[in-house]
């Protein structure tokens, strides 16, 4: 499962750990835009959730509880990353569908499940924490880019997340948690529900929100100008 920035602040904040004892640094085989460098001309990394004892596909996720009767359960469910809370769905021609290659067993979901509500919340919330992560790991690459032949350990980039993510808890502290939640449920989830730039005057909340975003991460590396806003319509 991927990890982004709120997930990996929230897991850390809420639960004390270490970001090393339930995460791993993968390099991506297919770069994405949340892929981030350690050398300006390197490959692209991503961040997910670690396994139990071995690191293999078919081994249990790291935060999975087995109980002597044989039933499981989440360890952190009410922090688990927003991949875990919006999976299987996702959406297409404006519905929120299960993912084809979603690894329920047959029957674990009623066929009409994308119809709950519920699908909506998580995947707006997934479109969000994704967004903003996208702006993260741009500027990080940006500054990275900037000085090529410098290779960056991965533990400096995870500290500059938490570092831009306490400052943003700050930014939502500042708003107020009902804003908050309002701007989450008002943000484009489907592509093609997002502004094709940012600049409108009448733009909506969400996208004001992320351009208040993007003023508190353009606070790292000084010495970078800021970078053209990112694409909202990303692919998801
Ligand atoms: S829901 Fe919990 S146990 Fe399952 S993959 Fe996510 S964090 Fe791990």
């Amino acid at each position: 499962m991927p990890v982004f920035g709120h997930d990996l602040y929230r897991l850390v904040k809420h639960r004390n750990l270490d970001p090393r004892s339930f995460t791993f640094i993968c390099e991506q085989e297919q770069p994405d835009k949340v892929g981030f460098r350690l050398s300006g001309n390197g490959p692209t990394y991503g961040i997910a959730l670690d396994k139990k004892d071995k690191l293999e596909v078919s081994q249990p996720c790291t935060f999975l509880i087995e109980e002597p009767d044989g039933s499981s359960h989440c360890g952190v469910y009410e922090d688990r990353p927003i991949a875990c809370a919006a999976y299987p769905m996702a959406g297409a021609a404006r519905r929120v569908v299960m993912m084809p290659a979603a690894l329920c067993p047959p029957g674990a979901w009623a066929a009409n499940e994308g119809d709950n509500p519920q699908w909506g919340i998580e995947l707006r919330r997934l479109a969000r924490y994704r967004d903003t992560y996208v702006e993260v790991v741009n500027r990080w690459n940006a500054w990275v880019e900037s000085v090529p032949d410098v290779s960056r350990p991965p533990e400096h980039f995870v500290a500059y997340v938490l570092q831009v993510y306490e400052r943003l808890a700050a930014l939502d502290i500042q708003l107020g948690a009902e804003a908050v939640a309002s701007i989450e449920q008002a943000w484009a989830w489907l592509p093609e529900d997002a502004p094709a730039s940012g600049s409108s005057q009448d733009e909506p909340n969400w996208v004001a929100y992320l351009r208040r975003v993007r003023e508190v991460i353009d606070q790292f590396f000084p010495d970078l100008p800021p970078l053209p806003f990112a694409r909202i319509a990303i692919e998801r």
